[in-house]
């Protein structure tokens, strides 16, 4: 399910560039450089633009090593990675990586700031319903409730770079690996003088600089009730998009019911209100961790949030397709067709 859909918005975001009028220049004098990489389990595109032949053709392979670097570090079915190795620590203390420190402390600042909506502990839900392997199924209410008793990343002793989980507790970091990812491709980049760029990791994309002429990137938002459509554009530079939607991971029941990847930690059930929520900000890390922590929240509190959050730009849609947006963002949208769309106004404005 989630590989079409991904590649399908690769596809989408592919045209739309093109639509867009990226010129490809000639490969002789080629300024542009590309690379599809198959990683965590999605399709992602790598694109710089440079004039140098040698400074392209490294910076795609850097940007794909530390892909891989990476997906070594975070996989969860991997029982070599590093996750897979803390999941088996337990009450052992175990010192982390850089990489896993870093993406760790932001897990905890994002849980505590977002009342435990986004909660890396709640992997042996996640499990449960089969979102790791692909075998899904509707756990029963009870199973649910025991896995929900070995949820609550407050139980985490995590001080001094050295975590130690509690017996039962396993996490998972599939809520923020992709934007920790693009703020690493980015830097790369950013190291070897690349000043235009842009990354789409399965649906996180990421932007350096603006396009060759200047102009800005336009990148497209996907409706999430038209898996085929684009629900607007946005025009960026030097930011990250990235989405959380019910339509990127799911299953449909026997009940006829469609149940998707992004887990209330309270319930054990896929998080309901949003369809979809869009994130946008200069860290990849920090949008990916609140675009699930705000789909997490459902409706009325991920716009409360945003309302006392100036810092934090989105987009969101809910059940009935009504479009929520922050105010400052909203200049930078072009709409696809018309959309009933509502202006989230900061708390100090109102
Ligand atoms: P995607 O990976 O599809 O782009 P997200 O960034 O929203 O979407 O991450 C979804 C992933 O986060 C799930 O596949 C799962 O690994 C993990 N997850 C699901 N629910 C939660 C939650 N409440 N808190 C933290 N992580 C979660
Ligand atoms: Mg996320």
């Amino acid at each position: 399910m989630k590989r079409w859909s991904t590649i399908l918005c690769s596809l989408m975001l592919t045209v739309f560039l093109l639509a867009e009028g990226c010129r490809f220049p000639d490969s002789g004098n080629s300024r542009e450089y590309n690379k599809d990489i198959f990683a965590m389990d999605t399709f992602m595109t790598v694109r710089v633009y440079c004039d140098n032949r040698d400074t392209g053709e490294k910076a795609l392979t850097a940007a794909e090593e530390e892909i891989r670097r990476l997906e070594q570090r975070f996989s969860v079915t991997d029982a070599s990675s590093e996750v897979a190795l803390i999941n088996h620590s337990q009450k052992t203390t175990v010192t982390v990586s850089e990489d896993l420190a870093v993406v760790l402390t932001e897990a905890f600042r994002v849980a505590r700031e977002t009342d435990g909506a986004l909660d890396i502990t709640v992997y042996p839900v996640l499990k449960a319903w089969g979102f790791t392997t692909g075998s899904y199924r509707i756990p029963e209410q009870a199973e649910l409730e025991m896995l929900l008793q070995r949820v609550d990343y407050r139980r985490l002793q995590w001080e001094n770079g050295q975590l130690t989980l509690p017996e039962g507790v396993e996490i998972d970091f599939g809520a923020l690996v992709k934007g920790y990812t693009g703020d690493r491709i980015c830097g790369l980049f950013r190291e070897r003088g690349i000043t235009s760029a842009i990354v789409n990791l399965g649906g996180n994309v990421q932007t350096i600089g603006t396009r060759l002429d200047g102009t800005m990137w336009q990148v497209g938002i996907q409706d999430p009730l038209d898996e085929e459509a684009l629900l607007a554009t946005v025009s960026v530079a030097d930011r990250a998009v990235v989405t959380s939607g019910n339509y990127e991971r799911y299953f449909v029941g026997k009940d006829g019911n469609r149940y998707w990847h992004i887990l209330d930690p309270y319930t054990g059930y896929p998080a309901r209100g949003l369809l979809s929520v869009t994130v946008i900000g200069s860290s990849g890390l920090t949008c990916d961790a609140c675009s699930t922590a705000l789909f997490v929240m459902g409706k009325e509190k991920a716009l409360t949030y945003c309302r006392n959050h100036p810092e934090l730009e989105a987009v969101l849609v809910d059940e009935d397709g009504n479009v929520f947006v922050t105010e400052e963002i909203a200049e930078s949208l072009s709409w696809n067709g018309d959309r009933n769309m509502k202006i989230i106004k900061r708390t100090e404005n109102q």
